[in-house]
């Protein structure tokens, strides 16, 4: 189970898969990547190997776009499928979430949302997070996560992609790990810091409670609450 998201000149696609081949070690059963591409979300999933989600993409698109997040999923609400695969998308399939943990309450949520008429495609907890982040939307993107963030209750971290915000990531970690890498002109966010070297020596370690708002040119951390936080940089040893 693995995360990475990306924002920058690179083809997005071929980063993306990069970044899950480097999380594979931590296990998983199904994998899956989407990409903002000309203002719509395209998510590609598989059961089984990264190998295979290559494949796919290779033949399906989409390869550009500006951002993207990946996922390796290990199952725990829902069986291994594609449907429940990771990235998951609200209605209008202009916000694609990925997660890694466990949302305690998603139950209940589930059905406040279904009640307000949102309608469910998978059997995950992790999908309840796409509606609450469409339910709260009002333009901003951080915004709108810190406040889906704050009805959840569990262990998570998790990177958003949003139609409306073509080049962010928005990224967050209760209790799950979550590194930011910096580039020049392209910023990263994967679970962990192995994963990260490949792309850059330069990164900063999210602390729980906390949400990264991730451009090509800037990163922003905040916690859930919207207070500015001065994460330190370290630098480690890189590997190209
Ligand atoms: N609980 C989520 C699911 O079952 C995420 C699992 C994971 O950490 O990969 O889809």
């Amino acid at each position: 189970c693995g995360i990475i998201g990306y924002t920058g000149p690179r083809p997005t696609a071929e980063v993306l898969l990069r970044g899950l081949e480097r999380l594979e070690y931590r296990g998983y059963d199904s994998a899956g990547l989407a990409i903002l591409d000309g203002g719509v979300v395209r998510a590609v999933k598989v059961v089984g190997r990264v190998e295979r989600l290559k494949e796919r993409v290779a033949v399906e698109g989409p390869a550009g776009g500006l951002a993207g997040i990946g996922h390796t999923r290990w199952a725990t609400h829902g069986e291994p499928s594609e449907r429940n695969a990771h990235p998951h998308l609200d209605c209008y399939q202009r916000i694609a979430v990925v997660h890694n943990g466990i949302l305690e309450n998603h139950g209940e949520l589930r059905r406040w949302l279904e009640s307000e008429g949102h309608r469910f495609r998978s059997e995950t907890d992790t999908e309840v997070l796409a509606h609450l982040v469409e339910h709260a939307f009002e333009g901003d993107l951080e915004e709108a996560v810190r406040a889906a963030l704050q009805r959840v209750e569990g262990s998570y971290a998790v990177a958003v992609v949003a139609a409306h915000d073509p080049d962010a990531v928005v990224a967050a970690r209760h209790e799950s790990p979550l590194v930011v890498g910096l580039g020049k002109g392209e910023n990263w966010v994967a679970s962990d810091i192995p994963t990260l070297s490949t792309f850059t020596g330069n990164m900063l370690v999210l602390e729980d409670g906390e949400v990264a708002s991730i451009h090509p040119d800037r990163v922003r951390v905040r916690t859930l609450d919207g207070r500015g936080v001065e994460r330190p940089i370290f630098r480690v040893e890189w590997q190209a």
